[in-house]
């Protein structure tokens, strides 16, 4: 197809989210089509998607199950309300959801983005300590370098400066332990790093400045992906999840990035054996195709709710499209295409092969760092004095004019394939980043 054909006239009207707008719009980057593990541009050429989209793609593109499933509702039952009233496959779909979920987590409350089950889980959090009598629990614990969306809930308890300082004094009464990367002691480790796993007793350390009957949720990543893909250090989590229990403070995964088969297991809680009280997801439940978000919760969270008359709501919270029926059916057919594929354990298969190939860049120029985890992988670049950012976005403008989608955040080149990812399709993505880093800047 021609390119003026595929290529808007007039890009002015959509102020784009997250991009540099005025250098896209010199220099529009489109895609028109996808399948598999490719794009296609709007000038034609085939684009290796090293990023599932953003995080999301987990089964490759316009996979023909989810595809043929989302055209099938939407022609059987486009809309139902989602207060008072229902439609089976919402239903159906939580009960698949908890089926794969940890232990224990029993419950799924669904939201439209990953954004937004943050918001839900922050909330469910403070409600559930206060109908449990402990109304004095309404502290929020993040991490600094954590993402969590970008409602105010979520860059209030996350530690993206950039994303923070525009916007006033967000929540109150938030307060963050400190991140966990430490380039100078664990650079280039494969999965998880041995130096920091005590980092998670500066969670005592605000415990005991705010006194723990004061504090309601502690909000972490697993592994944090949009700050640069950062993995926790052994022991880190299992450490959090004991200072939790020990004081009655509820434990928060987001899982938004790792759920759905990224490490090669449903999610990081059970790869890593951590189980939270709550989990946050999105992006993988329909396969990035549609807009859905669940949040997971234990019994003992879902049953405190459930006292009082019958008749009268447990939980003031829920949104239009909670559970939409083209929403519910795309996730669906997406749990059901993870499970005939068996797509985790073949991410968990191809992970040593992914780890070989990124480490093999090690001694690139202006590499300083390679991390690693399930398919998720980190290469960290050297920043050019006084330009942050600058050699890793040229490295993303480079990648994409040479067919591979890249995503960079700060310095870093952060990369999660589709679960799909062929071992030659490896090689690729990291043949085409060895020549950009050598000679391309
Ligand atoms: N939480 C985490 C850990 C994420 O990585 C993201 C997005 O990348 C979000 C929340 C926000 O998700 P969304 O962009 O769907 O609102």
């Amino acid at each position: 197809m021609s390119n003026r054909l595929n290529t808007p006239n007039d890009l002015r009207a959509f102020w784009m989210p997250f991009t540099a707008n005025r250098q896209f719009k010199q220099e529009p980057r489109l895609f028109v089509s996808a399948k598999d593990m490719h794009y296609q541009t709007h000038d034609g050429r085939q684009v290796l998607d090293a990023t599932a989209g953003l995080w999301c793609v987990n089964a490759g593109h316009c996979r023909p199950k989810i595809t043929e499933a989302i055209r099938e509702q939407a022609g059987e039952l486009d809309y139902a309300p989602a207060f008072q009233l229902g439609h089976p496959k919402a239903f159906e779909l939580a009960n698949r959801l908890v089926d794969i979920a940890p232990e224990g987590m029993n419950h799924v409350l669904y939201t439209n983005s990953g954004s937004e089950s943050v918001e839900t889980a922050l909330k469910v959090a403070l409600a559930y300590h206060r109908v449990k009598g402990n109304g004095s629990r309404t502290r929020l614990i993040g991490r600094e370098r954590g993402y969590h969306g970008v409602n105010f809930g979520g860059i209030s308890v996350g530690g993206i400066v950039a994303n923070r300082k525009m916007f006033g004094t967000l929540l109150t009464g938030v307060d963050h332990m400190p991140h966990t990367h430490l380039p100078g002691k664990n650079a280039f480790t494969r999965g998880e790093p041995e130096h920091g796993g005590d980092l998670a007793t500066e969670l005592e350390r605000i415990v005991t400045l705010h006194d723990a009957s004061t504090i309601a949720a502690v909000i972490v990543e697993p592994v944090a992906g949009s700050t640069g893909v950062l993995i926790p250090p052994k022991g880190y989590l299992q450490k959090l999840r004991e200072i939790c229990t020990k004081h009655g403070i509820l434990l928060i995964f987001d899982e938004v990035i790792t759920g759905f088969g990224r490490l090669g297991a449903p999610f990081a809680a059970q790869y890593f054996d951590v189980t939270p009280d709550i989990i946050t997801t999105a992006k993988g439940l329909t396969n990035g195709v549609i807009p859905m978000g669940a949040v997971f919760v234990t019994s003992e969270i879902h049953d405190a709710f459930m006292t009082g008359p019958e008749h009268m709501i447990e939980f003031m919270h829920g949104y239009t499209y909670s559970g939409n029926p083209i929403a519910s059916a795309a996730g669906l057919a997406t749990l059901e295409t993870y499970k005939e594929e068996g797509l985790f354990e073949r991410a968990r298969d191809i992970a040593p092969y992914w780890e070989d190939a990124l480490h093999s860049l090690k001694d690139v120029k202006n590499v300083i760092d390679v991390r690693n985890i399930g398919l998720i992988g980190a290469i960290e670049l050297d920043q050019i004095a006084g330009e942050p950012t600058k050699r890793a976005f040229t490295a993303f403008l480079k990648a994409y004019e040479d067919g591979l989608l890249i995503r960079t955040t700060g310095d870093t080149i952060a990369m999660s394939p589709p679960l799909i990812v062929e071992k030659h399709q490896i090689d690729e993505i990291v043949g085409k980043l060895r020549e950009i880093l050598t000679n391309g800047i």
